[in-house]
This record gives structure tokens, sequence and C-alpha cells, in this order.
């Protein structure tokens, strides 16, 4: 996949600081990392503003209320923003701030967010310009930030208790020059109202659902348009939609904490990119689909490995992302399968498809798994999983048996009834990992009616890893190094399957 972009990734790797970390050789996934959120802001302005800025914005790293406004203005600075305590600049922000070597720095918010010690300090390191944007309340700062912004026709109107709409929407507002106004769910702020007067917009863009922006509020607005959503992941999604932005690019960010999404918005509006959000360990649907909807394919990871760890980054950019694939351990409970040399079926397989799944799930697949424990699914309840699951793929996992102690090897079966030639190939694809990683007889690939192959509607395979009723094949099934080559076989059968279609 996008080899072409190799070299371009080649010549980025030295151009871009260590903090900017290549994830893929096949794609343009970077992560902009750092120990915490203000070296995450620091490596954004890096990345952002390598020769330095005329104009630094700073704003609480903890306190989002004072800052979710500051994002149009800034880039309409073209300046980048970073991050202070409430007292005291820290050692990363303020090396940063030397290196930009800005004339002004702008503090958003007042004292109760950022204290004239922050201010003495920036003023100290030789700054000739240092100003504060402040106001009695979060909705009086986005007043004044708007004040400070050109004229424009439209502005944006979001949830001012909560982070996540209005930071989905900065980008967009930033690159428009629309300023973003504070709400109340229930009623607008009389600054807020001040502010649409004055700068007598003529539309607004309301984010959030009814329970952020009420229908009193919306109604209260010069030609509204609602872009909502069920949850912050799905309004950041429908803001994509709905204003059918550029998706060349997105950046991800966690859902959690409004740090990395802020300082990463200013950058995003640079690049024309959205944002969207995550949560830490698990991929949100609306993300996903949105992804899968608009074909995204380079992605701007913000913040460490908390705030978006490799699983989601897998899940996004993995070979196997967006496939969702049933894995079948064979047997279990009262019915043990085969036995010999004091090993039972069900349990080697169990602890094979077990393996099967870590190394799938970290390639970016989600997998479903019949069992997980010494249980028995009927042969229809695996099949009704998989076909009510929609899974892309299935795979039975078993372990061979034959009266005759000579029989041995690996071999690997499919059904022609559903996606005979996709079933086919997926088990020769496994086979040819198999034998070679079980170092096994190669028993090669056949067609046969198991159940559970023969009603899956969807390609399908059962693998016999190897025989449990010989002596050398069942010493490698009761060997756990065995077994994670059985699963790695099954594994790269899988990735080598699908990325040949
Ligand atoms: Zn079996």
């Amino acid at each position: 996949m996008k080899r072409s972009l190799a070299s371009f990734l080649v010549v980025f790797i030295f151009l871009i600081s260590s903090a900017v970390q290549a994830l893929a050789a096949e794609g343009t996934n970077e992560r902009i990392q750092g120990a915490d959120r203000f070296e995450v802001a620091v490596n954004i302005s890096n990345k952002g503003w390598p020769n330095g800025s005329d104009t630094v914005l700073l704003v609480n790293y903890n306190a989002y209320a004072d800052a979710l406004s500051a994002t149009p203005l800034a880039y309409n600075l073209k300046a980048p923003i970073l991050l202070t305590h409430s007292a005291n600049l820290t050692d990363a922000t303020k090396a940063e701030l030397q290196r930009l070597h800005p004339q002004n720095v702008i503090i958003v918010g007042g004292e109760g967010s950022v204290t004239s010690n922050v201010l003495n300090a920036v003023t100290a390191l030789g700054i000739p310009n240092v100003k504060r944007i402040s106001g009695s309340d979060r909705y009086e700062v986005a007043y004044q930030v708007a004040k400070e912004m050109p004229p424009s026709d439209k502005v944006v109107v979001a949830y001012g208790l909560n982070f996540p709409d209005a930071l989905s929407i900065a980008p967009y507002a930033a690159r428009n020059g629309y300023p973003i106004l504070l709400t109340n769910s229930s009623n607008m702020p009389a600054k807020t109202q001040e502010a649409l007067a004055i700068r007598n917009a003529k539309e607004s863009i309301v984010v959030g659902g009814e329970a952020s922006v009420s229908p009193a509020v919306f109604n209260q607005l010069p030609s509204p348009m609602r872009i909502g959503g069920a949850d912050r992941y799905e309004v950041a999604a429908n803001i994509i939609k709905t204003l059918n932005l550029n998706t060349s690019t997105a950046f991800i960010a966690t859902g959690l904490t409004f740090a990395d999404a802020l300082t990463g918005s200013v950058l995003a509006a640079g690049m024309d990119a959205p944002v969207l959000l995550t949560a830490p360990k698990s991929l949100p649907n609306a993300t996903k689909s949105i992804i899968a909807e608009k074909g995204i394919t380079n992605f701007m990871f913000l913040g460490g490995l908390g705030s978006v760890s490799q699983n989601i980054v897998s899940q996004i950019v993995g070979s196997l992302a967006g496939l969702k694939i049933v894995v079948d351990a064979g047997h279990g409970g009262d019915d043990p399968g085969a036995s010999g040399y004091g090993l039972d079926e069900k349990e080697v397989v169990l602890d094979v498809a077990k393996r099967v799944q870590l190394k799938l799930e970290a390639a970016g697949a989600t997998i479903v798994m019949t069992r997980e424990s010494d249980t028995y699914p009927t042969l229809e309840d695996r099949v009704n999983l998989a076909n009510d699951q929609k899974a892309d793929s299935f795979v039975s996992i078993h372990a061979n048996s034959s009266l005759s102690p000579a029989a041995s090897g690996s071999e690997t079966y499919w059904n022609s009834k559903y996606f005979g030639n996709e079933s086919k190939a997926l088990a020769q694809s496994i086979q040819t990992e198999l034998y070679k990683q079980m170092d096994t007889k190669d028993r090669g690939v056949k067609e046969a009616d198991f159940y559970v192959i023969k009603n899956t509607n969807m390609p399908s395979v059962l693998v016999e890893l190897a025989f449990i009723s010989n002596a050398s094949d069942a010493a490698k099934l009761g060997d756990p190094n065995y077994r994670e080559q059985a699963a790695e076989a099954i594994y790269q059968g899988f990735v080598n399957y699908y990325s040949k279609r």
C-alpha cells in the first residue's frame, strides 16, 4: 500500500524533529508526542513553526474554558499555541518561547487562568509585547478574542462547558476566519449576544446536539445551522461530513482532554486537515466509520501512547484495519476433540486461537472469538455468530488425529458454497505459512464439507495445525513456541491474503 510515498517519507524523516515519529514505512502517518501536554504543544510548534514566529498564544494547560476560542485568532496571527501552568512556565515552554523568538505573546485568559507571575516571566525573556485577553468568564474571553479578529459574515457557536465540540470545529473556523463564541445550553450569555451584534453576524454554525445548545439558544441565532451528534466522536465526524472537509490528512487526538487537540488545531488548520477524536484505547465507531467512508489514509496522531495508544494507531492504519475476523477454537467443554500424548485438542486450539487473536488485533482487525474459555458453542452457534456479525472472514482452528500414528503434517480446508475462490486463496495463504512455521509435512489445501466452513457466508477456512496422534507433531502442539509459530502462520496468512486483494 502506498509504496510511492516511501521516498517522500524518507525525506520527511530527515526534515522533521525527532519528536515526530514516522509510524509506518508505507504511509504518511506521524505522531507528535512528548513527555506531557506541554511538550506535545512544544513539538507541534516546532513542526509547524520551524523558523520561529512573530506571535505566540499562551494558555493554561489545565483550564480549557478560556482557551476554547483561541484557535481562530492563533491561525489569523499565524501563531502557535503554547501551554503554561497557572503560576509558572515549564522549562519546555520557556525554551520554545526562546526558540520562536516572538515579538508578541498573547496570554488568553484572566488572572484565574494565567497569573501575572507568568506574564512577568514571559516579559523577562525579552519579548517586547506581552498582552492579555481576558474577561470575567469564558463567554467574555471568547467575546474579547472575537473582537481581535477581522470581520466575518459567519460565526461558530459552541457549548462553553465542555471542550470537544469547540475543538473539533476549530480548524474549520480558523481557516474561514470565523470566531468561536460560547454559550450555555439553556440561555445565551449576554457577552455572546453582544459579540453577535458587534460582528453583525448573518449566519451561524452551531456545534453540538440539543443537550449542549438547546433549541431556545439555537433559535436566537442568525440563520443557524446545527452540526450535532450522539457524542463528541460523532460530532467531530459529522463536522467533516456536513462541511465536506478536505480529508487528505486527518489529525487524531484524544477526546478526553483538551490540550493536544487545542494546540494541534492551529497546525491542523494550516494543513487544511480536520481533527477527529478517539478514546485512549478503543476507536469509537463514529471515528472508525468516517475514516472508512472518506477513505482517509494519512494521519497525524497527537500526543503520547497514553492519549492515543498504539492499538488505536493499528486500528486506523494497520494492515488489517477495518476488518472483522471470527476466530473459532474448535471443540471445548464436554467435547475435548482429539487426544494424544497428554494433550486435548480443545486446549491446544484455544491457546493458539488466543495467540491469533492478539496478532490480528495488533494489525488493526476486530476479532470475534466463538469461545474464550473451556465452553462448547454448537457448530450452529459458531456459524450464526459469524453470519450475524457480518464478519469479513472466518478461521476455525483444529488439531488432526489418525488411527495411524505415522500420519502427520498440517493441512487447511475450504468449501465452495460461499466465496469459494476467496476461501481457497485464504486457505492457501495460511497453509503456505503453516507447514513452514510448524516445520511439519505439507498436506496441502483441500475442499471439505465441514459444517463451520460450509455455512459461514464469508471467506472461511478450517486449519488442522498438526496431528495430535503423531509423536513428533504432538510434541510441537504441546510446545508454547510452536503454538506461537502456528499463530504467527495463521496471522501472516491473513495479512498476505488481504494484501493481495
Ligand atoms: Zn477438531
